[in-house]
Order: structure tokens, then sequence, then C-alpha cells
């Protein structure tokens, strides 16, 4: 295992790849072992869905679909998240940036306190592992997006066509890595770390 020491700046860490590539279970586990702060773009609309609030309802128009929530609303959501983040040594995006609209706008929101994303790690999985994946955890996830083949194939579709450009706009500041998203998860883990270790200052 890596030894990571202590952080002393803030690292702005994007954890990238389709739907089901198992972002969301390495994100909490690095956040842990980083100590960094885990913003899910996907788990913010769901709780917005629970408390069945305004912005939950209008997310959930599209999230049912399998299609993105619209710029504005993501965006503005995101920003107030990090508003919102107590002191911190850096932060794990999961699930956005996922159009070049958003990652634009992040950009612009770190460079106003002279931030900047740092490494976005992109999970390679092929197309018909995912669709395995996401129906098996569709067993327990309770997510209705995660239950419908259809649904699921147009999300692995919007992807694609939307979000995947988003490893190249980081990709031009040679920022983006692909990491082998196959494997047992401590496995891909170790793989993570050994990208965010250099990061990281004893
Ligand atoms: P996730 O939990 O990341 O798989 O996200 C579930 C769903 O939430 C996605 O299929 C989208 O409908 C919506 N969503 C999450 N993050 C974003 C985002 N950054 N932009 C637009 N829609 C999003």
């Amino acid at each position: 295992m890596y030894l990571c020491g202590l952080i002393f700046f803030m690292i702005h860490l994007i954890l990238f790849g389709p739907p089901g590539s198992g972002k969301g279970t390495q994100a909490v586990k690095l956040a842990e072992y980083f100590n960094l702060t885990h913003i899910s773009t996907g788990d913010l609309f769901r709780y917005e869905i629970e408390q069945k609030s305004e912005l939950g309802l209008k997310a959930l128009e599209f999230m049912g679909q399998g299609q993105l929530v619209p710029d504005e609303i993501t965006i503005g959501m995101l920003k107030k998240k990090l508003l919102s983040v107590p002191d911190t040594h850096g932060i794990i995006y999961d699930g956005f940036p996922r159009t070049i609209a958003q990652a634009k706008s992040l950009d612009s929101m770190l460079a106003e306190d002279d931030q900047q994303i740092d490494l976005l790690l992109s999970l390679e999985v092929p197309d018909e592992e995912i669709v395995k994946r996401i129906l098996n955890r569709g067993k327990s996830s309770g997510r209705p997006d995660d239950n419908d083949e259809s649904i699921i194939r147009t999300r692995i579709q919007v992807y694609s066509n939307e979000t995947a450009v988003v490893f190249e706009h980081y990709a031009g500041y040679n920022k983006s890595k692909p990491i082998n998203g196959l494997g047992s998860i401590d496995d891909i883990f170790e793989r993570l770390c050994r990208c965010i270790d250099p990061l990281v200052v004893d």
C-alpha cells in the first residue's frame, strides 16, 4: 500500500469514466485515504429527489430518461456545494464535469481562487461489462436508472456523445490519464493511488 503522508495544498481531482465504471466506489475510498472531500453530483441530485425539492423534481425528469440534467441546473448546484465545503485538503469530483460547458465553468470557478484541476483519472471499462455491472448494482441500489437496460444503454451513449470529450479538454493541459477499470476494487484503488501519490506532499 502507498504511504501518502500529509497534504499541504489543495488538490482538485476528477474521477472520470462511463456510468458503472466504479467512480463512486473508488471516490469514497480515495477521499478517505487521502483525506479529501468527495462531491458526487449524482448523489446531490438523488438527495434533492428524496427531499422532493423543485431542483430534485426537475432533475428527475432527465435522470429517469438516462439524460444529463441541463448544464445551468447542474453548474448552479455544484457552485452552491463548493461554497459550502468546509476547510479541506482537496476535492474529488465524481460525475462532474460531464460536458465541456461544465468543465469550463469549473475551471473558471477554480481560477477565481488561483486553483485548477490537477488530474483527471478516467476508469476505462468496456460497454458490455458496464451493462452487466449496472444491472447487477440495480438489484440493490434501488435506482430506477440502474434497472432498465435501454436506459443504461442511453447513459452509455450520452457518455460517448457528450462526456468523453471532457477527457480531451484536460488532456490538452496534460492532466488526463486513462486507468484500467477492470480487476478487483483493491487493484483499481492501487492503480489510482499510484497516480495521485506524486501530487501529495510529505
Ligand atoms: P451518477 O450517479 O453520476 O451515475 O449520475 C446519475 C444521473 O444524474 C446521470 O445519469 C444524470 O442524469 C445526472 N447527473 C449526475 N451528474 C451530472 C452532471 N454532472 N451533469 C448532468 N447530469 C448529471
